[in-house]
């Protein structure tokens, strides 16, 4: 990865996701995260799911998943964290965090929502935006946002 030095825990990580029912969007229930969650098989692309599964990271797991509203050409684009045991830096200057406007980005950041039970030391996240078009068979986004 570019810019990138990712230390991790893979076994860890791994022995973390076994702990974790479901991913945040499952949890919440709400029709963007269960719009979201309808998607994740086709919500990321093949390298980064081959990432996820370096590190250890269950894909259908998320931290935490959030809607960041529409982006045209009926997509909403979402964004999220999978957390995992490690550490990285980046070895070059940028600006921080993902960029918002290629359909999809990812990154590394420590500041992520810590809820659940994520352990308190040593565990960092990968950060991703994307872009989903509204598949929910029986309900309208309008509805969804009232
Ligand atoms: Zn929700």
């Amino acid at each position: 990865m570019d810019g990138w030095t990712v230390r991790h825990d893979r076994a860890a990580t791994v022995a973390y996701y076994q702990t974790v029912a479901q991913g945040d969007a499952d949890v919440c229930g709400c029709p963007l995260c269960r719009n979201f969650a309808l998607q994740r098989s086709a919500a990321f692309p093949a390298e980064f799911l081959g990432l996820l599964e370096r590190l250890g990271i269950d894909a259908n797991k998320e931290q935490e998943a959030f809607d960041w509203g529409p982006v045209g050409d009926g997509l909403r684009q979402y964004g999220g964290w999978f957390c995992f045991v490690g550490d990285f830096a980046k070895s070059y200057a940028e600006p921080a965090g993902p960029h918002f406007t290629s359909p999809f980005s990812f990154g590394f950041t420590d500041s992520f929502p810590r809820h659940g039970g994520v352990p308190r030391k040593d565990v960092v996240a990968v950060e991703f935006i994307t872009q989903l078009p509204w598949l929910l068979p029986d309900e309208s986004l309008d509805a969804a946002l009232r």
